[in-house]
């Protein structure tokens, strides 16, 4: 196929408009992000040399690529990675693509190792269960050097994405890897492990809301880090089921909470009867979304 010659600017131009008529939330942004991948740039550069003529190749792969794109395909599989926290992590469609809201479990954990006046995880246990890309455990163990982190997932893929994730971020040998449906992963430990912190991001969508998810969601992103079962809390039930022997006290327990489920997972978290309080903080768009309970 003949490549017409166009800039870098030029290309871009071409691109945020057929993004913005494909119905794009951030189309110039999306076309930034993909061609400066291409390129092998940084944003900047796609400012600095946007009258530069865009060699043949790169104009059709990022052709290619838009294409993907407006068809549904979400970014970060096309270029595989994804920013959280401002680390980079590698994607694939065997993980959840990390999302801008799950940064708030992060903050809850360093607020809470603050106040405890371990800053830099002195002496505490973490455990993340369900995770995916591995982005909040790496990111917690780039930020809490002295803490001893475990990191469990169902899915052998998942996990194998996170541990380039760790090592990528030189962490992998500080994290503990086991595989398996949630605590039930830690079986074979002997004595299991006890936590002072755990984060989770379960899946939970409810099962008859999974064919109302956009297209982009539900023909990309792995079921099973969406599926939250019948009522889109099984994976709270099941987590929160051996919760209380896996948790030391004083502990926190950082949880991600799907959209208007906060009072079913409080009252959940309730009828364990371990947690001394329960708070939630919201998203960027106000909503309850993170449930943080202290033991
Ligand atoms: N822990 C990962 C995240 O927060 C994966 C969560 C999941 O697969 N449900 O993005």
């Amino acid at each position: 196929m003949a490549v017409e010659k166009v800039t870098v600017k030029e290309a871009l131009q071409r691109a945020s408009f057929r993004y913005r008529e494909a119905g794009l939330e951030q189309p110039r942004e999306e076309a930034e992000i993909l061609l400066a991948h291409l390129l092998g740039w940084d944003r900047l550069r796609l400012y600095l040399e946007g009258e530069r003529e865009l060699p043949p190749e790169a104009a059709a792969a990022f052709q290619e690529a838009q294409e993907r794109r407006s068809r549904g395909e979400p970014l970060a599989y096309i270029t595989g990675k994804k920013e959280f926290y401002g680390l980079e992590f590698k994607v694939t469609p065997a993980v959840l693509i990390p999302r801008p809201e799950t940064e708030f479990l992060v903050d809850a954990v360093l607020e809470w190792v603050g106040k405890r006046g371990a800053p830099r995880g002195e002496g505490l246990v973490l455990g993340d269960l369900g995770t995916g890309s591995g982005n909040l455990v790496v990111t917690l163990s780039c930020l809490l050097p002295l803490a001893r982190c475990w990191a469990i997932d169902i899915s052998p893929e998942a996990l194998q994405v996170a541990r380039e994730n760790a090592a990528r971020h030189k962490v992998e040998h500080r994290i503990c890897w086991r595989r398996g449906d949630y605590f039930k992963a830690l079986e074979k430990d002997q004595p299991p492990p006890r936590f002072d912190v755990i984060v989770s991001n379960p899946p939970y969508i409810p099962g008859d809301a999974l064919d109302c998810l956009p297209q982009t969601v539900r023909g990309y992103e792995p079921l099973l880090a969406l599926d939250g079962g019948g009522d889109g809390l099984e994976g709270y039930r099941r987590l929160l089921e051996d919760l209380p022997r896996h948790l030391r006290s004083p502990g926190l327990v950082v949880l991600e909470v799907g959209d208007g489920q906060m009072e079913a997972v409080e009252r959940l978290c309730r009828e364990r009867g371990i947690f001394k309080s329960l708070a939630f903080r919201q998203d960027y768009a106000g909503r309850a979304r993170v449930l943080e309970g202290l033991v």
